[in-house]
């Protein structure tokens, strides 16, 4: 009896667990970290492969189960087993991540697994389809999205194999894919929650003109408020420190480590449309200066639906630059 509400569908098809190992490329120096391994099937095979498994399972039953099935022979002193919530659990070393999971943690995990230090090699998941066609997302494809600016921006992804449902025990309702996550070295020094607050603004409507996003009226208040609390608080520093914030910001300085702000789910926002009213000739100063920032390689015909990552990456340190910030 499996629990639907744990996500456990088992993967059946021996010649698909093989496949997802080969195309794994793990070395027999490894230590593989595998997540949700159930009843041991993946896990089986990655004992054949690699050093060391260390696997994080949340059902005791499932857990009871993986022992028993390793208990007595050669592998198990090569497995480790920890129950619990991989969302709960603080990762341990590991050089290589398989999961089969339960698709309902699929964005938590990536998240997790993005920020997770020190770096490992990759990360080979198996996730619904259409989540796993909005990480690999290129600019122009039809599910490009925040989810895959925001993974693209820390890994190269790609996508390396199409599960059909009946490769499971109970069959899923979705098809699936397995995917490859391969943090990018070094990572890329932005500031998360200027990023965040950046790209949700860029894809409030990823079809409309980034000149037409920055003349909506709540997105320029929005980023009024924020350019005159910095003023502020750079009136009261006083001139003390000879660096700007924008290079602050652009550097990643000054950004707390827990931060959780790159939400990955990727609703559509359906507030801020009103356009502001001026007419461009009498638009505030201020309006000016943001209007400014994206007229520069003419990112105001530009729709976010196109824009590659060096694109937003340098869209955001003109803004920057200015002294125009988004969070
Ligand atoms: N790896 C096995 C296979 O391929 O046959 C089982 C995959 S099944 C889709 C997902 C497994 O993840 C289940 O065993 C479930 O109990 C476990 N699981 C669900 N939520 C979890 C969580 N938050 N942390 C760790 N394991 C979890």
């Amino acid at each position: 009896s499996f629990h639907k509400s744990k996500g456990q569908h088992i993967l059946k098809n021996p010649l698909l667990v093989d496949s997802i190992v080969q195309k794994s490329g793990i070395k027999s120096t490894d230590v593989v970290l595998e997540i949700g391994p159930g009843t041991g099937n993946l896990t089986k095979k990655l004992l054949e492969v690699g050093k060391m498994v260390v696997a994080i399972e949340l059902d005791p039953r499932m857990v009871l189960e993986l022992q028993r099935r390793f208990q007595g022979t050669p592998f198990s002193n090569r497995l480790k087993v920890i129950q619990g919530d991989v969302l709960k659990t603080d990762l341990p070393y590991f050089d290589i991540c398989v999961a089969n999971i339960p698709y309902q943690i699929s964005s938590p995990l990536t998240f997790k697994l993005l920020n997770h230090q020190p770096f490992f090699r990759c990360a080979i998941i198996m996730f619904q389809r259409e989540f796993a066609m909005r990480l690999v997302a290129q600019p122009g494809d039809t599910l490009y999205c925040r989810l895959s600016v925001n993974t693209q921006l820390y890994a190269r992804v790609s996508h390396l194999l199409k599960v059909g449902k009946n490769n499971f025990r109970p069959p899923p309702k979705v098809d699936s894919s397995v995917v490859r996550i391969e943090p990018r070295k070094p990572r890329p020094q932005v500031n998360p929650k200027e990023w965040d607050g950046f790209i949700r603004i860029c894809f409030i409507r990823k079809n409309k003109t980034l000149g037409s996003i920055f003349r909506i009226k709540n997105v320029l208040s929005m980023l009024e408020k924020n350019y005159k609390t910095l003023q502020a608080l750079q009136q009261l520093q006083d001139g003390s420190s000879g660096s700007t914030n924008a290079e602050m910001d652009i550097l990643g300085l000054g950004d707390s480590k827990e931060d959780h702000s790159m939400d990955m789910d990727d609703g559509t926002d359906e507030e801020m449309e009103v356009e502001d009213g001026d007419a461009d000739g009498e638009a505030s100063e201020f309006k000016q200066k943001v209007l400014a920032g994206v007229k520069e390689r003419d990112y105001s015909e530009k729709r976010a639906s196109k824009l590659s990552q060096e694109e937003f990456l340098h869209l955001l340190s003109q803004f920057n630059m200015a002294g125009i910030h988004f969070s």
